[in-house]
């Protein structure tokens, strides 16, 4: 049974980086139904704190990455936050001292007697790495006032829980081989490790907290990605599944997953393949769907929704013209308010030909009198207001669709009045008229 964690240390937000070594556990437990462990690596008092521990937990939910055992859902080897497992570090420090693999410094420090025999770990992702017998000092295991330092905690618990394989950053094989002689000297199996290549910004350089794009919160919860959109681009960010095309599901994903097609040289980060991939989603989401996705963004930005089939529906109307849900607002405020502004440059032009309000009262005239009010019907009636004004349909269009929004670009105008209704869109045009 295949058991895999993801152990981050609560010292900030979730990290692309940190996001994708836990998609990978994760890809891999479901692809092969194992379990899927998170484990917060708690130790360090003066880094960790709790709101990054939550905000982790946060991190991964929006994600879609649920976790078998851990925080908030328990489990048999818990508890899950290493703070709380202080008796089973010296149950396994005390096993270290039975083998005579440990002293004790004269500052009260406890160092771990390295084997010094040459370590090879057998890596998914990197092939066999073989480590020559290390000169480097004895590694402290227990700091002076009794806490446990990072490799020690990391292994028993590796050990504890019963991992069988390892997915983790590139950055922790270097020292893969003080692992390997700690589980040796406790007598225990090492998991097979996979260490996945680093994520680089664009520019090659190591990605670090304040690049672009790095914390999941801020640069994804916040700027309008969808998650499942944020999902397929890191899966693939390292890894380039068989199969055709790009967009992939969760589920084609897990299907899909093979440690061993996993890049070994580094991947690049790429802000506009991400927003490509949110595009995408965002177009084939139902209008209820977009709706429930844009809501949090429409309410940030004041605009108050008082009838959900409308506004879905108007959401759904721009949905080719965003990449980010963040964008939206701009696009639709004035379904959901009749105090909307006028772009600037084009009333200046509206405001030199003076037919225009012609036009406007034209077409007034002909929808005033629709009784049905369907897409159809106000089409009908704009193409007659057209006909009788001698102007083109084409022409008469974008100028409603200025009255009725304020803007100059946005849905078909017929999908406009349409949602806001006979007596708004009057009022809109007149409006618009006494203004130009
Ligand atoms: N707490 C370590 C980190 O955040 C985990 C290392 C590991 O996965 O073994 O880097």
């Amino acid at each position: 049974m295949i058991r895999v964690r993801f152990a981050p240390s609560p010292t900030g937000d979730l990290h692309v980086g940190g996001a994708r070594t836990a998609l990978f556990n994760w890809l891999y437990a479901r692809h092969l139904g194992g379990t899927f462990i998170l484990r917060i690596e708690d130790t360090d008092g003066a880094r960790n704190t709790e709101e990054a521990a939550r905000g982790i937990l946060k991190g991964l939910r929006w994600l879609g990455l649920d976790w078998d055992e851990g925080p908030d859902v328990g489990g048999d080897y818990g508890p899950y936050f290493q703070s709380q497992r202080k008796s089973i570090y010296a149950a396994y420090f005390a096993k270290l001292e039975a083998a005579g693999r440990v002293y004790t410094e004269d500052n009260g420090a406890v160092r771990f007697k390295f084997s010094r025999t040459s370590i090879t770990v057998h890596d998914l992702v990197c092939g066999d790495v073989t480590f020559a017998p290390t000169e480097e000092p004895d590694m402290t295991i227990r700091r002076p006032d009794g806490s446990y330092i990072f490799h020690f905690v990391n292994v028993v618990d590796d050990i504890e829980m019963r991992m069988t394989h390892v997915f983790r950053g590139e950055d922790h094989l270097s020292n893969t081989w003080k692992h390997i002689d700690l589980f040796n000297a406790l007598g225990a199996t090492p998991p097979t490790y996979a260490h996945i290549p680093l994520i680089l910004n664009p520019d090659g350089t190591k990605m670090s907290k304040r690049d672009e794009g790095s914390a999941i919160e801020k640069s994804y919860m916040h700027e309008g990605f969808l998650p499942e959109a944020v999902f397929n681009y890191l899966a693939m960010l390292g890894w380039t599944p068989r199969t055709e095309g790009e967009k992939l599901s969760s589920e084609a994903l897990v299907s899909l997953f093979d440690p061993a097609e996993i890049h070994s040289s580094n991947a690049r980060f790429d802000m506009h393949k991400c927003q490509w991939f949110n595009a995408q989603y965002l177009r084939e989401l139902s209008p209820e769907a977009l709706l429930a996705a844009a809501r949090p963004f429409l309410d940030k930005a004041g605009l108050s929704i008082t009838n959900d089939a409308i506004a879905a529906a108007a959401v759904f109307s721009v949905k080719e013209k965003v990449s980010h849900l963040t964008e939206i607002p701009a696009w639709v405020h004035y379904f959901f308010r009749e105090d909307y502004s006028y772009e600037n440059d084009v009333v200046t032009k509206l405001k030199a030909k003076p037919e225009n309000t012609t036009l406007l009262n034209a077409a007034a005239s002909a929808l005033a009198t629709l009784i049905d009010w369907t897409e159809v019907s106000i089409q009908t009636a704009i193409e007659e207001a057209a006909k009788i004004a001698s102007v083109k349909a084409g022409a008469l269009m974008p100028l409603l669709r200025f009255a009725l929004s304020g803007q100059a670009r946005g849905p078909g105008v017929t999908t406009i009045a349409h949602l806001i209704g006979q007596s708004s869109t009057l009022r809109r045009i007149e409006r618009t008229v006494l203004m130009l």
